[in-house]
């Protein structure tokens, strides 16, 4: 299968990480995500692994949180004894009431509020990553107004087109993300933060895009990041020791993705920042990288049931399930791809093409477009692969509909990481 902890059981079910999905969906109703906590735990080795071997020490992979935060997620990356990205209050405060230490924090966004700023600071967060030029003044005088100095990272666009989706490419000179280095404003805001005295700098940032497979666009974003660092160190003085190259690796949403070995592909890039610093004649820095998606995706399904299967004779067939964009926007945002598997019947052949559609009141609800299956009946359970990110982080309860519980699984046990909303969740906030 598509993943290495899905299989088919003696009575034909999906099973998921050992468990039968079709008992847990009785055990939990659906909709319901489920997360494979030994997964993300051993991708999340992987990686600090090789940032040990390749990187220089200090190097420590950042767990962009936005992908999918709970208080779970983030003692699950506290143990494993990675940084974290966050990029509100709420994720801030999330990671805080879970106890993770805010000092390996990093905030994240492109456009913080004076109380976001006053907020990160009160509550010890370790570095700030800065977008423009108001948050330079912003962060330098509140920071001065609580006699703090506040390490923060420039994020710069390094004009690069990942070659992915237009919605996920962040990295080019026209994106809303940093200051461009093309148009030398970079270079401007960098002499802004070295004047400021509540300020310390302490690297750069970029992130070109998501669900990238190659090393090949990091490499560029480094060759372009480390000839800035060298300038900058020529034209100010200021030497960066750390360089955050982002976020962005994919993962296997179809069988037409491929497989990535994480390890090869970080160890790529590292060869190419040390051959460049060597020809640069610079201290190669301290590196961050910030994987979100690759770190939970494939770590994620989400159970729903089928309500109908409406042939719509010589047109298209849709299989309408209990849940939809309301627990996955992703086919609505960016068209994005799932697998899907007929879990009560997984040891069965496909033998219908169909649309899978939620039940909110959009045409646009779907899971996806001609989709393979097992011709569903009512009550059978479907399994959505690979909706360990951006699912949950994006619910949402449009059509007053109650948000899916998260359930975790590991060796020894499952257990729910977040509850399902009620309905009294959903007035909770009315007067
Ligand atoms: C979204 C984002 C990430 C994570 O991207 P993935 O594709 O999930 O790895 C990392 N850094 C920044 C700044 C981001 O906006």
């Amino acid at each position: 299968m598509i993943h290495n902890n899905l299989s088919i059981n003696s009575v034909g079910h999906l099973t998921f990480a050992g468990y039968d999905t079709v008992e847990l969906a009785n055990k939990y109703g659906t909709p319901l995500y489920l997360m494979d906590e030994d997964k993300i735990r051993n991708r999340v080795r992987v990686y600090k692994q090789a940032f040990k071997d390749f990187f220089p020490e200090g190097s420590v992979p950042e767990y962009a949180s936005k992908a999918f935060s709970c208080k779970r997620i983030y003692e699950i990356m506290a143990e494993e004894g990675i940084n974290i990205d966050a990029v509100s209050k709420g994720e801030i405060y999330t990671a805080k009431k879970a106890g993770f230490n805010l000092a390996n924090c990093f905030f994240h966004g492109n456009n913080k509020t004076d109380s976001d700023i006053a907020f990160a600071i009160d509550n010890g967060v370790g570095h700030f990553v800065v977008d423009c030029i108001e948050e330079i003044y912003a962060i330098n005088k509140i920071a001065a107004e609580k006699n703090v100095v506040q390490k923060v990272f420039l994020r710069v666009s390094p004009g690069i087109d990942p070659h992915t989706h237009k919605k996920i490419s962040t990295g080019s000179v026209e994106s809303k993300f940093g200051i461009a280095i093309e148009t030398g404003q970079a270079m401007d805001a960098v002499r802004l933060i070295l004047e400021q005295k509540n300020l310390s700098l302490c690297g750069f940032h970029c992130h070109v895009g998501s669900q990238i497979f190659e090393s090949e666009p990091f490499c560029t974003a480094a060759e372009i990041m480390l000839s800035f660092i060298k300038s900058v160190k020529e034209e100010t003085g200021f030497l960066a020791s750390a360089l955050n190259l982002g976020g962005g690796f994919g993962v296997r949403y179809t069988e037409k993705d491929p497989v990535t070995d994480y390890r090869a592909k970080i160890k790529e890039v590292a060869d190419v920042v040390n051959a460049l610093c060597k020809n640069l004649g610079i201290p190669v820095p301290k590196i961050l990288m910030e994987p979100g998606r690759s770190l939970v995706a494939d770590a994620g399904i989400t159970l729903y049931t089928v309500g109908s299967v409406k042939e719509i004779t010589g047109y298209k067939t849709y299989v309408s399930i209990d849940g939809g964009m309301a627990d996955n926007p992703r086919f609505a945002l960016y068209e994005a791809e799932h697998t899907v598997i007929n879990a009560t019947h997984a040891d069965k052949k496909p033998n219908l093409v169909a649309s899978v559609a939620g039940r909110c009141c959009e045409s646009g609800d779907l899971i996806g477009e001609k989709l393979s299956l097992y011709k569903p009946s009512r009550n059978d359970i479907l399994a959505v692969l690979t909706t360990g990110a951006y699912n949950y982080s994006m619910a949402s309860n449009y059509n007053r509909i109650e948000r899916p519980c998260v359930v975790m699984v590991n060796k020894t046990k499952d257990y729910i990481a977040v509850k399902r909303e009620t309905l009294d969740d959903l007035i909770s906030l009315d007067e």
